[in-house]
């Protein structure tokens, strides 16, 4: 890919203001198809597929086990995530091969640090997702439905053709909720492993665990948010359960998928430094001083439009929360210019400087810092 697509591509997110221009690249096979409308829905449609997890139950009703939100779906409803329908008895999801976004990103945007550096992540989302945030950044696509928006046709087949065509390193599911489009997602990553493409898994944490366990054989990356360390937040703020996001959290790392963990800091909801330190306790003890933490800057949005940004100082304290919690690698992220290197936890020596987005030099050998030799965790080449 030359130099001037890459730079087009870097940082435009197709729902929103990329989607003319890469409409005008992409074959013919690619373009969006009309809107499913609800009358439509045929299992037979290539964008149906019945759920890998669920249950049949009495009188036609279906229970997801894609998530933990385990929605009881009679025939003819949709779950909470409003990408899974009932159709007599059988459970399926909605949007298979039928993203409606899709774009080039640095893999340091998905954000992961000490994942490749430098590598492009083609990266793709499905709308819906299974948490309601009141200050969510997408929800122009989160809280809609995949029958609402302008859609591609990509099967997974040719969702890795293009990640290759674009020396794509890793794919990426991301933007929206990745675990609402999981069919789809398992399908591409597999395919993916075999053409020796790796895949990142952008999420809010909130999958069931047989399905978690099953995504483990093909994902190489998480980068999950973890929305808070309170239950009651959890619910009020986003509309979930705190639990089940660290348990994804401690399956991640015991099924060796590279994790780094973003925790999002909103004033007044989530800025409480107590609570941060709870965290950043709990993550050493039960995932390692290695694992890295991005404290992210909120900006108003949707429902919290009329908060203030967060103060750059609170992150900043909340990032020494972390690193005298016994944290290693504690960033700032949303704020350019700050927290962007990766410092070496022997000799403190910058072993990966970055401008933005954009690798500036890299001071590894072997995963091993070029200074003195102390293993700098991730997944390096
Ligand atoms: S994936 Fe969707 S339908 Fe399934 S349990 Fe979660 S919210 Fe409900």
């Amino acid at each position: 890919m030359n130099q001037t697509r890459r730079e087009f591509l870097k940082g435009s997110l197709w729902a929103f203001c990329g989607a003319h221009a890469l409409l005008s690249f992409l074959p013919p096979w690619l373009l969006p198809t009309a809107a499913l409308a609800e009358a439509s829905f045929d299992p037979k449609d290539p964008h149906l597929r019945e759920a890998y997890f669920y249950d049949r139950l009495r009188g036609g009703l279906t229970k997801c086990g894609t998530c933990p939100n385990s929605c009881l779906i009679k025939p003819g409803q949709r779950g909470k995530c409003k990408t899974r329908v009932n159709l007599s008895g059988k459970l399926y999801s909605i949007s298979y091969g039928n993203p409606c976004t899709v774009n080039v990103d640095p893999v340091e945007k998905k954000p992961l640090l000490h994942f490749y550096p430098g590598t492009l992540a083609f990266s793709l989302a499905v709308a819906g997702c299974n948490f309601h945030c009141l200050n969510c950044q997408n929800w122009e696509i989160s809280q809609t439905t995949p029958d609402k928006t302008q859609n591609f046709d990509l099967p997974p087949d040719q969702v890795v053709k293009l990640a290759k065509h674009y020396n794509c390193s890793s794919i990426a599911y991301t933007y929206s909720e990745a675990t609402t489009f999981y069919e789809y997602m398992i399908d591409i990553s597999t395919m993916a492993h075999k053409a020796g493409i790796k895949n990142i898994y952008v999420s809010n944490g909130y999958i069931s665990p047989p399905a978690l366990e099953r995504l483990c054989t093909v994902i190489d990356a998480g980068s999950i948010n973890l929305k808070s360390f309170s239950d009651d937040i959890y619910f009020k703020l986003n509309g979930g359960h705190l639990e089940p996001v660290l348990n994804t959290l401690k399956t991640l790392r015991r099924r060796g998928v590279w994790l780094e963990i973003i925790n999002l800091v909103i004033p007044t909801y989530t800025d409480d430094l107590e609570m941060i330190k709870r965290m950043c306790g709990w993550i050493v003890k039960n995932l390692g001083p290695d694992c890295p933490l991005h404290f992210s800057r909120f900006t108003p949005k949707y429902k919290l439009a009329k908060l203030p940004p967060t103060p750059v100082e609170i992150l900043q304290q909340a990032r020494e929360v972390g690193i005298r919690e016994g944290l290693h690698h504690v960033y700032i992220g949303n704020v350019p210019g700050m927290g962007e290197e990766v410092i070496c936890s022997g000799c403190r020596k910058v072993v990966i400087k970055r401008r933005g987005y954009t690798l500036v030099s890299l001071d590894l050998e072997n995963g091993k810092c070029r200074f003195c030799k102390q293993p700098v965790s991730g997944r390096w080449e």
